[in-house]
């Protein structure tokens, strides 16, 4: 027997209305290339998106066609998320740290029609634009007065484009899972992949973001959202701080400034700020430097690489800022897991809960975890066993764009295999050990170089810290440290050897200590091992 209950399509222009109807004076403050701080109201967000829309319906686009942006976070981006994606199209947001050539695949692979993008973007499409003819227009996220001069074929200013729009639109109904967004992997192996997210995927998951045990998000909070609107949805904020409401900082160009971001949360009472550990190293530098505490903030979510234990304690002891550790992907909208406290956890003495939350935490409701070895049997949660985690749910990819059938991504059972390898423990809470092809093969048993990272990087004396596997005649595989000192400090090899001292296991221990003045990373701000790797693929460790 069936239910009966309305079938009402789950889109995202419902988030839109249902905020303009209950929070209309909600702010939205942004740094943006014209304006170091520009402030508007939810309703003047939507009369805008409205304008947009109906913009975008005079651009001779067909449902489902792709409309790309390359920007920053901030206003007018997240307008063109609501305009674009509302109205029926596909939001392609475009990660501007890709190498040029990376962007103009996936504008062809895309096939983009048109291109939003920031001013200080235009000199880098005007570069690419002979080898991706199929765009018809670009939009420059300005006014005509600060509109630069550009080649770019029908370029026009984004205030010009909507200023002489109607500020009523009737946003259209279509079946829920029609595509609303597109984003592609960084494609740190091989070429970048496109993940095409549904509007019934984007609201499944920005319900389960609000969630306590999520990202525990009301109308009373101010979010920052440092985790990039051209990379995940900032991990769906958008959508999510406008179902329920909340105030929104958008950091423009300056999501790596320790100083900026600083200023930001103090000044705007920001309660809850989302970012990379990379960014945050920035901030905990410059708060350090500078002397100063964080008053307002009160938790962060910390998520896209592993968050070291030092990180934890320096946020909860010198600010009292809560972390939350998450994890997911690109392919995962990308929620998968939160860290937060389970019944009777609160008690817990603080050094355990501190290493606790090193790990990736608790699968959501809405993303089934298994890890499984090699002949795909299921391992047990004992926090022992580890293997390839596969993950299943509402909005995780079922296949990539255009590679239907063929990236071999998917278990014949339908679950996803995300390329990390983990371990569950009791509890339920999940710890990432690696990438399974960063793993390090030492004598047929298996290191974990993000342990080995997350140890070496809380001596004083390191900034930064990458582990990766060298051939070894031996063992196959011996893991190399490669250390950038933090600023004004020294410490000698074995100085950093004596630290693993009852750390981790005598095994483990790095073979040998590099210091280098840079450690390449991915355009998504990851150490790029893949690089690290051939910078030392004939590096000979010591022998004896
Ligand atoms: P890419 O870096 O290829 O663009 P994503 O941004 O989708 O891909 O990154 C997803 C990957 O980031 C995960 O598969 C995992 O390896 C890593 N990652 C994300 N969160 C964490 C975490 N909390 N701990 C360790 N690794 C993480």
């Amino acid at each position: 027997m069936r239910g009966l209950m309305m079938d009402t399509p789950l889109l995202i222009s419902s988030i839109l209305r249902h905020a303009d109807l209950h929070f209309p004076d909600r702010e939205i403050v942004s740094v943006t290339a014209d304006n170091p701080q520009h402030r508007y109201t939810y309703a003047e967000c939507f009369r805008r998106t409205r304008q947009l829309a109906n913009a975008l319906d005079k651009l001779g686009l067909s449902q489902g066609d792709r409309v790309a942006t390359l920007a920053w976070n901030d206003y007018r981006h997240l307008e063109c998320y609501y305009a674009i994606g509302g109205s029926g199209y596909v939001c392609h947001t475009i990660n501007p740290r890709l190498f040029p050539e990376q962007i103009a695949f996936i504008i062809n692979h895309a096939e983009d029609k048109w291109i939003f993008t920031d001013p200080m973007f235009v000199p880098l499409l005007e570069k690419i634009s002979e080898h991706t003819p199929q765009v018809e227009g670009y939009v420059v996220m300005t006014d005509d007065k600060t509109m630069p001069e550009t080649s770019l074929k029908n370029a026009v200013s984004y205030e010009s484009l909507i200023s002489g729009e109607r500020s009523d639109y009737m946003w259209p109904e279509f079946d829920e899972n029609v595509a609303v967004a597109l984003c592609y992997t960084s494609g740190t192996t091989g070429d970048p992949k496109g993940v095409l997210y549904s509007h019934r995927s984007t609201i499944l998951h920005a319900y389960a973001g609000v969630a306590p045990d999520v990202l525990n998000l009301s109308n009373r909070d101010c979010v920052l959202p440092v985790v990039p609107l051209f990379h995940v949805n900032a991990w769906g904020i958008p959508y999510s701080a406008l179902m329920v409401g909340a105030k929104i900082v958008f950091p423009g160009p300056k999501m790596g400034d320790g100083e900026a971001l600083f200023h930001m949360l103090e000044d705007e009472d920001v309660t809850l700020a989302l970012g990379v550990p990379t960014v945050w190293l920035a901030l905990l530098q410059y708060a350090d430097k500078a002397g100063k505490r964080m008053h307002k903030l009160q938790r962060t979510v910390i998520g896209g690489a592993a968050v070291p234990e030092s990180m934890i304690r320096e946020f909860g002891e010198k600010h009292g800022v809560v972390v939350c550790q998450g994890w997911g992907m690109t392919e995962m909208s990308p929620l998968g897991t939160a860290n937060t406290p389970k019944a009777g956890m609160e008690s817990m003495p603080r050094d355990e809960l501190y290493a606790l939350q090193t790990k990736a935490g608790r699968g959501i409701f809405g993303c089934e975890l298994r890890i499984v070895d090699d002949e795909g049997q299921e391992l047990p949660w004992d926090g022992v066993a580890y293997g390839a985690l596969q993950v299943r749910g509402a909005w995780i990819c079922s296949d990539y764009f255009k590679l239907e059938g063929s990236a071999e991504s998917h278990t014949d059972d339908g679950w996803f295999d995300t390329g990390d390898v983990a371990t569950i423990d009791e509890n339920g809470y999940m710890a990432i050990t690696d990438r399974t092809k960063d793993v390090i093969k030492s004598g047929g048993e298996w290191i974990s170089s993000i342990e080995i990272e997350n140890t070496a990087i809380a001596h004083p004396a390191v900034q930064e810290a990458a582990v990766i596997g060298v051939a070894h005649p031996k063992w196959t595989e011996r893991p190399l440290l490669i250390i950038i000192k933090a600023e004004g400090q020294d410490v000698s090899k074995e100085e950093m050897l004596a630290w693993f001292d009852g750390k981790i296991a005598k095994w483990w221990y790095p073979d040998d200590v590099v210091f280098v003045d840079e450690i390449p990373h991915t355009a998504t701000g990851k150490i790029k091992k893949v690089e690290l790797r051939k910078q030392f693929a004939n590096y000979e460790l010591p022998t004896g």
